[in-house]
């Protein structure tokens, strides 16, 4: 029997993404201050969920709402977080992120009611599990500055890049482009409505930007940094106009070889992101309930929470046509 204090609510899992972070993570590689976790840790954080139960002073849910969960959660009472940056509070705590702090998949969870976005109707369990993507990108496409007049270069389409590219179209940023070195995602990212791709190979930094400048016919304003690959950061500091912004959206290693010169010169504003602050989570919400972006196009593989592992050696593959993958917790048969 769970005990709920004052503002949690028991929430009945239902459909939760697999991101790249999860399956560095498993696969035991260490992101930044992230490091790789203990074999019975909980992953994910991209979650949709039933509430099952209120704690006794929640007034603004009831059992049986339709809701996507925001997985941060921090002290509201310090500086930052009073000027809505919570992801930067000293006690900020993300589920799957923070050592010690479980992630969503699983039956049941517990979480601060606040913190539990009501789903409209016609928003299914998928699309609600999507929002927290969408807010990752959206945060970063804000950070970065993007306007109509911005020239976008997105590097690596998997799911984070992809979800950076549909919001930057959201935005109606001139022209974005996306590169890669998997000719089936830029396939994908060309559906979903890249305006330029590019096939990268693992080569010198300086072949592949000028790949990238002949095909957008000038430097990006804007590189927004998908990959979190050494090579790709390297890229993104050559290739971007002076003046422009590099933003990370993708955690990389502790310690980068960067051509920091290049910053220096040119007055690149190299930025990051890290998950998002109060504001984006509802932003991305309302994104994807109007339809500005359905980012649940790119759900490719689905596997019940009983087949989790073979679910994170196929999101590990990276095989196959695959871009996003699933996992339905829920223990009732219900539309996505
Ligand atoms: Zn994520
Ligand atoms: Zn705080």
């Amino acid at each position: 029997m769970i005990t709920l204090v004052t503002d949690e609510v028991l929430l009945a899992v239902q459909t939760v993404g697999i991101c790249r972070t999860n399956v560095l993570l498993w696969k035991g590689r260490a992101m930044g201050s992230l490091q790789a976790r203990t074999p019975d840790h909980i992953p994910g954080h991209e979650c949709s969920a039933c509430v099952a139960k209120l704690g006794p002073e929640v007034t603004c849910l009831r059992v049986g709402d339709r809701v996507a969960v925001e997985p941060g959660i921090a002290c509201w009472k310090c500086s930052v977080c009073k000027t809505g940056r919570y992801n930067l509070c000293d006690n900020f705590r993300a589920l799957s992120f923070t050592p010690g702090v479980e992630g969503t998949m699983q039956r049941y969870l517990v979480h601060p009611a606040e913190l539990c976005h009501k789903l409209p109707e016609h928003v299914t369990y998928d699309d609600g599990a999507m929002v927290e993507p969408v807010a990752e990108a959206l945060h970063t496409c804000l950070r970065a500055g993007i306007t109509v007049e911005s020239e976008v270069l997105i590097l690596g389409a998997d799911p984070v890049g992809l979800s950076s590219l549909l919001v930057a179209k959201a935005m109606c940023a001139r022209h974005v482009c996306i590169a890669d070195h998997n000719e089936e995602r830029l396939a994908m990212a060309k559906v979903l409505g890249a305006d330029y791709t590019v096939l990268v190979y693992r080569s010198d930094a300086s072949v592949a930007a000028k790949q990238i400048t002949e095909t957008m016919a000038c430097m990006p304003d804007i590189t927004i940094e998908s990959s979190a690959s050494e090579a790709a950061i390297q890229i993104a500091m050559i290739v971007t106009k002076a003046g422009g912004v590099v933003m990370m959206h993708m955690l990389s290693k502790e310690n980068t070889k960067l051509p920091l010169a290049q910053a220096a010169l040119r007055e690149i504003d190299v930025k990051g992101a890290f998950l998002y602050p109060g504001d984006r989570f509802p932003l991305a919400l309302s994104m994807v309930s109007s339809g500005a972006i359905d980012f649940k196009q790119i759900i490719t593989h689905r596997f019940p929470l009983d087949k989790a592992q073979e679910a994170f050696e196929v999101a590990g593959a990276r095989k196959g046509g695959l871009v996003k993958v699933v996992i339905d917790c829920g223990t009732e048969p219900r539309r996505p």
